[in-house]
């Protein structure tokens, strides 16, 4: 997707040797760029897209806004940035996103340091001189020490699934690719296909302006409302004033929230209390509902099924109709075993004449004809096809890089039954392969989690630099325990039981992938607990190598 190729060139052309490779310029891979050359490491960016954001540049897609609040989800490492910075909305949009990397970047002056429209295709480690040679889609070659990555965990999208693509004569598009110009849906039969956190956001707003819509829905979502709303002048004045302590909590929090723990359990409480409480966070909206009503929602079965309940009887409140309601309508499942989406007015769209809801969960689309797309029993008819069918999470965007450690071994081979890394950052046979926020590491509000992965990182690289090391990597057995500390950190909590329902969490949105837990939910803090000891402890778990 090359916009302007003549925009490919951000800096000169790219030197034969630097210090760091970084890929990606979204929040990680923007920090850590930014870390590196403070340490005064010559560093080359690439990054695929068309301009720094990463998932906000490329999520692009009508409706396309954070499920975090604004005030955490953001970078907290320059109080200057922090108060610099004014946003719009509790929830911000994807413009306005991308408008604040764009702030960012230029106000740390990091787009010099980067190649645009450049993919990564392959990094490949040579033994003999200890140096991975990256190559780019442009036909390059560079030679780096280091190579970090921030392509984040959710990034490599899942292309549709379906037969006979090629002979749609409609539109068709993906919305992690969306194109930069928008989409016209006047007057348009659109099929939109999928019902995570991006089918319930953009649906709202295809519905506004298309002439009908047909959604495909496989697995109902447990969807609170997200509440979002402008703010004011006086709430964003008491967030500046109070970000010291905002930035801290979060870091102690574990999902990196800025929450208090509601210090109560939903069963201790009468049935009127329960339902005044869930009422009380259904308001709030969001990520509210799942962390400040009760503290046993995301451990006790018993305990989350009365949420369940409570989101069962809200969509049933607000659908007129009783059939399309119960379609919509999540059951089997515990809230919070798939990731929970925010909505923005989603239920209430399936009460328009020209939305219409098919369940094909046992009626699966079988293939995509010229005129539209057949399930096994029905056949459709749509001028434009959107496919909200998400990611190949956590694994997918390394293994579609051609990445070869130590005797030429694929990283795509050695992870084909699941990720294998120390802490997220480093996996065995790939020396200084270093990655911000990779594979098992934790599921937590993002930009936290990239700041102390990539200050973990860049430390790090301090120690190897003053103690005389060339390279650093995870041992075997540290990365075999991480990975078993992970899969038992998932059973602790509810979330290993959305494998049943195709949850990312486990690899199981994927057809063949391994179902294998990508994501560490031991909490945000203990993880950030034990990446210091790691490091206290003279990078146990790591190997460090001299030349
Ligand atoms: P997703 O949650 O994986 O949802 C994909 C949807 O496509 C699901 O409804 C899935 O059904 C459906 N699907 C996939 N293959 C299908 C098939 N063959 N037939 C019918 N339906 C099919 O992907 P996403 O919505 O893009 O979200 C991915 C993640 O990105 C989220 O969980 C979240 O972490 C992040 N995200 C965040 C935000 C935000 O923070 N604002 C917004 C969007 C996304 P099944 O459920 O049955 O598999």
């Amino acid at each position: 997707m090359v916009e302007n190729p003549r925009a490919r060139t951000n800096t000169d052309e790219a030197p034969a040797h630097v210090d760091a490779v970084v890929i990606g310029a979204g929040f990680s891979g923007l920090y850590i760029t930014h870390l590196l050359r403070e340490r005064g490491l010559s560093v080359q960016g690439f990054e695929a897209g068309s301009g720094v954001g990463g998932t906000w540049n490329w999520n692009r897609y009508p409706g396309a806004r954070t499920d975090s609040l604004y005030y955490i989800y953001c970078y907290s490492f320059s109080p200057e940035i922090a108060q610099e910075w004014t946003w719009s909305e509790r929830y911000p949009s994807q413009p306005e996103m991308k408008a604040y990397f764009e702030f960012v970047a230029d106000r740390l002056d990091l787009k010099r340091s980067f190649r645009f429209h450049t993919r990564v295709t392959a990094a490949h480690y040579d033994e003999a001189s200890g140096l991975w040679a990256v190559s780019t889609d442009d036909g390059a070659t560079i030679r780096c020490t280091y190579l970090v990555t921030g392509i984040g965990l959710i990034s490599a999208p899942n292309t549709p699934p379906f037969a006979g693509l090629d002979t749609f004569e409609g539109d068709w598009y993906h919305t992690a690719r969306w194109p930069a110009g928008g989409v016209d849906f006047h007057r348009k039969r659109v099929g939109l296909i999928g019902t995570g956190s991006t089918g319930i956001q953009i649906l709202p707003i295809i519905a506004e302006e298309a002439q009908h819509v047909t959604v495909f829905q496989r697995t109902p979502n447990y969807v609170v409302p997200s509440q979002n709303r402008p703010l004011n002048d006086e709430e964003r004045a008491d967030i500046k004033a109070r970000y010291t302590e905002i930035f801290r909590k979060i870091r102690t929090h574990p999902f990196g929230m800025a929450f208090d723990s509601p210090g109560r359990n939903a069963l201790d409480v009468s049935e009127a209390e329960r339902e005044a409480i869930y009422e009380e966070a259904w308001q709030n909206g969001g990520f509210h509902f799942l962390f400040e009503a009760f503290d046993d929602l995301s451990v006790d079965a018993e305990a989350n099924e009365t949420a369940c309940e409570f989101i069962r009887a809200k969509i049933h409140s607000i659908v007129d109709d009783p059939t399309t309601a119960e379609l919509l309508t999540p059951r089997g499942y515990p809230y919070g075993s798939k990731r929970p989406p925010s909505g923005t007015h989603y239920f209430e769209t399936f009460n328009r004449d020209d939305v219409e809801l098919v369940d094909v969960s046992d009626d699966p689309i079988v293939e995509i004809t010229a005129d539209g797309l057949r399930t096994a029993e029905r056949g459709f008819e749509f001028d434009t096809l959107v496919f909200a069918t998400g990611f190949d999470v956590s694994t997918g965007s390394f293994t579609r890089i051609d990445i070869r450690g130590r005797d030429g071994l694929a990283l795509a081979d050695k992870w084909r039954d699941g990720p294998l890394t120390n802490l997220g950052f480093s996996t065995a046979g790939f020396p200084n392969l270093l990655m911000v926020t990779g594979p098992l590491s934790p599921f937590a509000n993002i930009p936290v989690c990239v700041e102390e992965t990539a200050e973990w990182i860049a430390g790090t690289i301090d120690h190897l630099r003053q103690n005389g090391y060339h390279s650093i990597e995870a041992t075997e057995e540290a990365e075999r325990a991480w990975a078993d500390e992970n899969t038992a950190a998932a059973n602790r909590i509810l979330a290993a039981e959305g494998e049943k329902v195709n949850t990312w969490f486990a690899g199981a949105n994927i057809d063949g992938k391994a179902h294998a837990i990508n994501v560490y939910f031991g909490g945000a803090d203990a993880y950030f607990a034990a990446c210091r000891d790691a490091t206290r402890n003279g990078y146990d778990g790591f190997r460090l190598i001299r030349r």
